[in-house]
């Protein structure tokens, strides 16, 4: 157990994380300045394309300068191209996620139980289904947990419970501890698993209070991260993914295959080492949900499977990521 003065200094150095979340890039013209690119702001889409802005400015550091190819700068601001309309791509890609997350609990797996935790994420990505879908925080009242809690508690063949959204870790610690408190005396639920990007995107809000409610779970813990390049990681992101492990988190990533910016075989092997380096296994790598304005990033399932093809011929078989596409409806992710 890790004790309070232990985990005061388990807190990273620097502001606090929600000063962070709070300073976050929101102004797509002041994106392309921080990265030497502000000569292009005349051909950002109006409106931002439907979909605000928002890159925590730690994570535009990681950017390269001076490059419009940079594959963290194009998951960030907004591309013309996500005005096409194309046939295929809806604003209901996966389902009514509205209605989804307005139930708060998703128990469509054996065994699992997703529970819409937070509809908030620290960074917008350009190839979410949140664009369309834009909801708040407020599925993490205490009245939507009361219900999903009762769902959980009186179905004893779920035994794990998955956090999501957006993103689970949006919410303050003290929001976390009062669900998994509803948690203690459910004893079919034995592992707590969290989605999320934050430890990639804001490693700062792995600090010392929200390590320290992780290490005292009596569950088993997995965190299942989401970066999908490289270049995603630097020290602070492995100091954060050594937190979590500390505090006895199993760690994956899940990526998302993205055109343009992770698909090629050299950078999916080198995203698969980097990893591992920081102490993470890939567990998926997921085909494109098809919404409206991400049509430009999708790779057909065709090179999708060669590049997977060529990566497990460089890497060990435990760094090769499953290639999998969500289908509704269906009782587990179908491999492609
Ligand atoms: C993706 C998903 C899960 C988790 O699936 P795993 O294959 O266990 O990672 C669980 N429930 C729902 C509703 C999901 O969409
Ligand atoms: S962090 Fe995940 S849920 Fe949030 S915008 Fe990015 S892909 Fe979507």
């Amino acid at each position: 157990m890790i004790t309070a003065t232990h985990a005061a200094r388990l807190s990273p150095p620097g502001p606090d994380w929600r000063t962070l979340w709070r300073d976050a890039v929101t102004d797509p013209a002041e994106l392309l300045d921080l990265v030497g690119l502000g000569h292009l702001a005349d051909h950002l889409p109006a409106g931002d394309a439907g979909f605000s802005v928002r890159v925590p400015r730690g994570f535009v550091a990681r950017m390269r300068q001076g490059d419009p190819r940079d594959p963290l700068l194009l998951q960030a601001l907004p591309q013309l191209a996500e005005l096409d309309v194309v046939p295929g791509f809806t604003v209901d890609a996966v389902g009514d996620m509205a209605a989804r997350s307005a139930q708060g609990v998703l128990h469509k797996y054996e065994g699992r139980a997703l529970l819409i935790a937070s509809g908030s994420c620290a960074i917008n990505c350009r190839y979410c289904f949140r664009r369309h879908f834009p909801y708040g925080d407020e599925m993490a009242a205490a009245g939507q947990w009361r219900k999903a809690l009762e769902h959980v508690r009186h179905d004893a063949s779920i035994s794990e419970l998955i956090l999501s959204g957006g993103d689970p870790l949006s919410l303050a610690t003290s929001k976390l501890e009062e669900l998994t408190q509803g948690l203690a005396d459910i004893p079919h639920i034995t592992r707590l698993r969290i989605h999320t990007r934050l430890p990639v995107v804001l490693p700062e809000r792995i600090d010392g209070a929200f390590s320290q409610w992780l290490a005292d779970l009596p569950l088993q813990k997995v965190v299942v991260l989401h970066a999908n390049h490289a270049n995603e990681f630097d020290a602070d992101v492995d100091a954060a993914c050594g937190r979590l492990r500390d505090a006895g988190a199993t760690l994956l990533n899940q990526s998302v295959l993205l055109r343009g910016i992770n698909d090629d075989a050299e950078t999916l092997t080198a995203l698969s080492e980097r990893l591992f380096a920081a102490g993470v296994l890939p567990y998926y790598l997921h085909q494109l949900d098809r919404v409206q304005g991400a049509a430009h990033f999708e790779v057909d399932d065709a090179r999708a499977l060669a590049l997977v093809d060529a990566v497990r011929q460089r890497l060990p078989g435990y760094l090769v990521p499953k290639l999998v596409r969500e289908v509704g409806g269906e009782p587990s992710k179908r491999p492609v």
